[in-house]
């Protein structure tokens, strides 16, 4: 196949394939129809669970596969390059690592093999707040203390797949701002069970946005959350967040590099195809050029996520490549994108083409889980030791 990246030696072609292959049973089509309604893509999802996709992450002995980070990477990628979207399900993957480094032997027991065999969906993660945005260290939603359990008043935004969702992280302050010594203490990880807390103190409202994303607005009002259910240790819960946010960026890496390939094959197979004033539109080099470019940029990128994991997998300190790897990665895929939309011309706007959905899919990325500028203030300031910008 073009424009894949070759894969000649890598350990997961087995996985690559047999994901593609479960893919192509759900072509563009059942996509649009879904786009157009803004509907979850519920048969890709339970497709993906049955075949164990989403447990890959999830050690054996709670009933996962226990593969690499590498390996979900591979699978979101493949994911994204058959043109099929993972943001209906990716949290999965990396949510559960909060549990699975930081929760007790009871939590891991009672959540985790339920999980893995698709009993239990773990697909929301509650951080991002209307007013402090980017800015986590400024949420205000409160979760105080009461006897047995938690009382949680407050407000998420672009909570995603909440309502396709039986559990949810949710990170709330336990301490007030001003009264902790470290700016970094005071907030605290829970899991919250969705199935008892709907209608109980938890309000949810759907955000139409530009792409079929499944994000929401919740609203807290007295819900109680049992103690048990606080995960670690009580003020340390942003450190658990952050401990996750180097796999959450080379995932959503991998689908970018995914998206990307997707964009090149689509944008090289029309161009060989077009015939305009007597030749393929890619036999001129105006038409060729764009495509080797996004190619290349492609494979950078790909090197760079696929270093990221390396250094993940072996338990290394990979902030500085994970960062890059989503930076890179998200501009591949972008840039592929409107590439694509402009060798096809007219084509690139119509809804059968898949081109445009892809386009608005892949747009987001730039901004979530985490926008580009807050990554180059990373690389600024923690690789290159530039002054602290804020
Ligand atoms: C479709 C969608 C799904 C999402 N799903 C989830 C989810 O499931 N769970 C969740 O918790 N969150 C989710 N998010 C939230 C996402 O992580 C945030 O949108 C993202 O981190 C950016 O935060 P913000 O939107 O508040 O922008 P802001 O923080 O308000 O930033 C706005 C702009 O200002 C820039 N900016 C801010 N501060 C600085 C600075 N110091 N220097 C330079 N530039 C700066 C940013 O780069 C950005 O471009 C989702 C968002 C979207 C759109």
């Amino acid at each position: 196949m073009l424009a894949t990246g070759g894969h000649q030696q890598d350990p997961f072609e087995d996985i690559r394939t047999a994901v593609r292959e479960l893919c192509s049973r759900f072509p563009g089509e059942y996509w649009r129809a879904l786009d157009r309604d803004r509907a979850y893509p519920t048969e890709f999802v339970k497709a993906l669970t049955d075949a164990g996709y989403l447990a890959a992450l999830i050690p054996e002995e709670y009933g996962g596969s226990g593969l690499p980070l590498s390996a979900a990477a591979a699978i979101l990628e493949e994911i994204h390059a058959t043109g099929c979207n993972g943001a209906a399900c990716h949290a999965q993957m990396y949510t559960m690592g909060t549990l699975l480094r930081h929760g007790s032997p009871e939590q891991k027991k009672r959540y985790l093999p339920d999980i893995a065999r698709g009993a239990l969906r773990l697909q929301a993660f509650g951080v991002t707040e209307p007013t402090s945005g980017t800015d986590t260290l400024s949420l205000r939603t409160m979760a105080v203390r009461e006897g047995d359990h938690f009382v949680v008043n407050g407000q998420k935004i672009w909570t995603s797949r909440i309502e396709h969702s039986d559990l949810m992280l949710l990170l709330a302050r336990t301490t007030r701002r001003e009264d902790v010594v470290r700016r970094s203490d005071g907030l605290s990880v829970f899991i919250v069970d969705l199935r008892e807390a709907k209608g109980h103190g938890l309000t949810i409202r759907p955000i139409r946005t530009m792409m079929n994303h499944a994000t929401t607005e919740v609203f807290f009002d007295n819900l109680k959350v049992p103690a048990e259910n606080l995960i670690g240790e009580e003020g340390k819960g942003f450190r658990y967040i952050l401990s996750g946010m180097n796999a959450e960026r080379i995932l959503i890496a991998s689908e970018c590099i995914g998206d990307a390939k997707w964009f090149i094959r689509k944008a090289s197979d029309y161009a060989r195809q077009r015939v305009l004033f007597g030749r393929p539109i890619g036999q001129n080099q105006g038409v060729q050029f764009p495509i080797a470019r996004a190619y290349a940029q492609m494979r950078a990128a790909e090197l760079m996520v696929s270093k990221a994991a390396a250094l993940y997998d072996a338990g290394r300190d990979c902030g500085a490549e994970a960062n890059m790897a989503k930076l890179l990665a998200a501009d591949a895929s972008w840039a592929a994108a409107d590439m694509c939309i402009q060798i096809h011309g007219g084509f690139g706007f119509a809804e059968e083409f898949d081109i445009e959905r892809k386009f608005r899919e892949t747009r987001l990325y730039q901004v979530a889980p985490i926008s580009t500028n807050l990554i180059l203030s990373y690389l600024a300031e923690h690789v290159l030791g530039l002054p602290r910008s804020y």
